[in-house]
């Protein structure tokens, strides 16, 4: 298998010598941010969306960047083209940096860049017209004034509590409430219904991640005319709803079919939803950045 390359700190090193400090804070305390990235056929899918993303989740954890936003594109295109890379996943990383044992991000002088890329590992065809099973869990999402959800930071374990629960549930997907008891996301997507005819996400403020395939379903949605609206709703809804969906960089558009043990529709995915599906794929390879010439 053909070496890969990790961007680390500037250098471009082997998966083996591609380690950090245990004094990294975030190693020790989670503190620092990434992002989850698609290539297709050489387009770094909303390449700019994700950029800024990143670019504020640092701003408001007060973390500085030590690459310009151009220099952090141009990073992440050479290691593509050092991995020889069409299609894949791209896994940005900024952390606090090494420090010391204590929480005072002052005594991390420098934030560490690493940028990986990869072949992702992603649900079988199959999934996409069968749709996953999901549960609701016990574990709320993050509340806003405690951690925002909107910051993509490397503090994901309210994600993986959340995970542990629909995994002890034998789910595909988790169903995250906020405080009130209204629907915010999955453990690391975001989710949709469609009732009607109409298609409703819930805004980002209750408690979700403003996620980019997220904003490019709202944008095909206007594009094909297909009403949405940015709505808080209930458990409820969900399992009355005709279908539900979930959105993600990996996962891309998938239909659910079953949540707490109703089903949802006809217990696949449906209409709506698999024509988002195909209009999505149509767009990735186009909306980004081309980091290969052909
Ligand atoms: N919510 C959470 C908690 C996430 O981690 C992610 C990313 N995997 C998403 C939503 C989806 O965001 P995006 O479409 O930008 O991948």
């Amino acid at each position: 298998m053909a070496e890969q390359w990790i961007y680390l700190d500037g250098q471009y090193v082997t998966k083996e010598k591609a380690t950090v400090s245990v004094f990294d804070h975030g190693f020790l305390y989670g503190d620092g941010i990434f992002e989850g990235i698609r290539i297709y056929n050489g387009n770094i899918f909303k390449c700019k969306e994700h950029l800024d993303r990143l670019y504020d989740s640092a701003k408001s954890i007060m973390l500085d960047i030590p690459l310009t936003y151009d220099e952090m594109r141009e990073a992440m295109a050479e290691t593509i083209r050092r991995n020889d890379m069409r299609n894949g996943y791209i896994r940005l990383i900024v952390s606090r940096g090494p420090g010391n044992l204590g929480l005072d991000p002052r005594r991390c002088p420098k934030a560490s860049v690493i940028i990986i890329v990869e072949q992702l590992a992603i649900y079988p065809e199959a999934a996409y017209l069968n749709g996953l099973r999901a549960v609701s869990v016990s574990q709320r999402r993050n509340i806003p004034d405690a951690l925002n959800p909107k910051i993509k930071s490397l503090n994901y374990l309210n994600n993986i509590l959340v995970k542990i629960q629909s995994n002890l549930a034998e789910a595909d997907e988790a169903v995250m409430l906020n405080a009130q008891g209204y629907v915010t996301e999955g453990s690391g997507d975001n989710i949709f219904v469609i009732k009607k005819g109409v298609v409703y996400t819930p805004p980002c403020y209750l408690g979700a991640l403003e996620g980019i395939t997220r904003l490019a379903i709202i944008e095909l949605c206007e594009k094909l005319g297909i009403p949405l609206k940015e709505e808080p709703f209930t458990l409820h809804d969900l399992y009355i709803a005709d279908e539900v969906f979930f959105t993600g960089t990996a996962a891309e558009v998938i239909a659910c079919r079953e949540i707490d043990g109703r089903i949802i529709g006809e217990g696949h995915a449906g209409p709506v939803t698999l024509k988002l599906l195909e209009e999505f794929r149509r767009i990735v390879d186009q909306d980004g950045y081309k980091v290969w010439e052909s």
